[in-house]
């Protein structure tokens, strides 16, 4: 167990994507008002639940794992968030993940508070076999907490539909009933949303489109750079192309892919192995990791992983707008040089929020059972990520303190408004 951490979260100075999460809501509280005192609500989670996953490998000896369930808040309505596994995965990342997640949720109005969960583990190590079963156990022992009504997790880094199936499967017989609801970006055949695979990545394009005719930036004919060509960033790429887009350059674990010209990103989606090295086809350029943050984009999309742009990357930049795939990817510190130079930052909370808004239709769809087809998921995906980014646009215009800012001091004043009106019990 990693006590030092426990201790250490609700230091204000703490480093990393929890001390930026706190960061990020202290630049809001000026303009929350008389909701301000309420702020420190957010600044610790609800509930956090630390589970010990002892798992029978293949060959029949058992290796512990340590994951986590955080519920950062739920005075809107239910938990919700993704479930990651990763080597890197600590108890702050999870908490900040969550704290992300209730401020997304309020900012896009869905119904719902913040969560998150995950495993630290190196799934690329596990058999398919190990896989399930380290995904089961976890299923089961953060089974106390989850559930539709109560918190309802999602994929996310290196979790799939079929993590998703496995999860809602153990769920379902714990309880001796099948419970679609209790978990989202599930298969379509096991109440999964039509959309919902490409949900995250198709926000984060309607969203930087949104916000781009607001800077008379044309997409067709643009230049675009992803960090990230998973669930997020390739989706991201295969729409902006879609539009006319020139995709110049992708980042993975795997390396820099480049073309002037434009990636095929047909091509790469056939090529792409989670990761295995790229391998530069016609055209195409392999580059050292560190010249992608250099090359001149409109759009660049971090769509990996948290923390990935710091004040110094800041400095070297050079686009018009990034739009945050990825939850996280840009610190405070960074935000101030981004701003100094006059890059636009569509943040996290608001450009990655079509995942959560699509897990939400797919909730819905479950509980109603009843179920929708792609064109009505994808209208009301877009007019809802329209809109609300276009709010979000009109507040920064008026506070002049960044859409980052706005997006917190909206998403703040309807989370604390909840929590003022359910008061404080007893
Ligand atoms: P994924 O596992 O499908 O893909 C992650 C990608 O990041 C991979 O291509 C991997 O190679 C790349 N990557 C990892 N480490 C890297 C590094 N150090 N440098 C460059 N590339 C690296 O994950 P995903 O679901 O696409 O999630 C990506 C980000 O988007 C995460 O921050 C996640 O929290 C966020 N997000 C995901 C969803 C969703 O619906 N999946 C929703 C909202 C936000």
């Amino acid at each position: 167990m990693q006590t030092p951490e426990l201790l250490s979260y609700l230091q204000p100075s703490a480093a990393g994507p929890w001390g930026d999460f706190v960061e990020q809501l202290e630049r809001a509280r000026p303009q929350l008002g008389d909701l301000s005192p309420l702020l420190e609500t957010l600044k610790r989670p609800r509930r956090i639940l630390i589970v010990d996953l002892p798992v029978r490998m293949d060959d029949g000896s058992i290796r512990h794992f340590e994951g986590y369930r955080v519920q950062h808040n739920t005075s809107r309505g239910p938990g919700k968030g993704g479930i990651r596994f990763h080597a890197a995965v600590t108890l702050p990342e999870v908490m900040a993940l969550a704290g992300w997640m209730t401020v997304k949720n309020a900012v896009i109005s869905v119904p719902f508070g913040g969560a998150k969960g995950g495993v630290r583990v190196d799934p690329r190590g596990l058999s398919l076999a190990e896989k399930e079963r380290l995904t089961r156990r976890y299923a089961s022992e953060i089974g106390l907490i989850v559930g539709p009504d109560k918190d309802i997790p999602a994929p996310d880094v290196n979790t799939d539909e079929q993590t998703m199936a496995w999860i809602m499967d153990t769920y379902s017989v714990n309880r001796g009933r099948a419970e679609m609801g209790a978990v989202t970006g599930k298969p379509i055949e096991l109440g999964g949303s039509q959309g919902r695979r490409e949900a995250t990545g198709r926000g984060v394009f309607v969203a930087a489109r949104t916000a781009a005719e607001r800077l008379n930036l044309a997409v067709a004919g643009s230049r675009v750079c992803v960090q990230g060509f998973g669930n997020v960033g390739a989706v991201a790429a295969r729409c902006f192309q879609q539009a006319g887009a020139k995709v110049v350059a992708v980042q993975t674990s795997g390396g820099t892919l480049f073309n002037p010209d434009g990636l095929d990103i047909a091509s790469l989606l056939q090529r792409y192995q989670p990761g295995s090295r790229w391998q530069a086809g016609a055209g195409e350029e392999l580059l050292p990791g560190a010249a992608f943050w250099e090359i001149e984009s409109d759009f660049l999309i971090p769509a990996a992983l948290e923390g990935q742009i710091d004040a110094e990357k800041a400095g070297r930049i050079r686009t018009r707008m990034i739009v945050e795939g990825a939850n996280g990817p840009t610190t405070p510190a960074a935000d101030d040089v981004l701003a100094g130079r006059g890059i636009t930052v569509i943040p996290d909370v608001l450009a990655n929020a079509g995942g959560v808004l699509v897990s939400y239709f797919e909730w819905v769809q479950d509980l109603s059972a009843y179920f929708w087809d792609e064109a009505e998921v994808n209208s009301r995906l877009d007019a809802i990520m329209s809109t609300a980014v276009t709010a979000v646009w009109n507040a920064a215009l008026e506070s002049g303190k960044g859409l980052r800012n706005a997006a917190f001091v909206i998403g703040c004043r309807r989370i604390l408004q909840a929590h003022r009106l359910r008061g404080i019990y007893p």
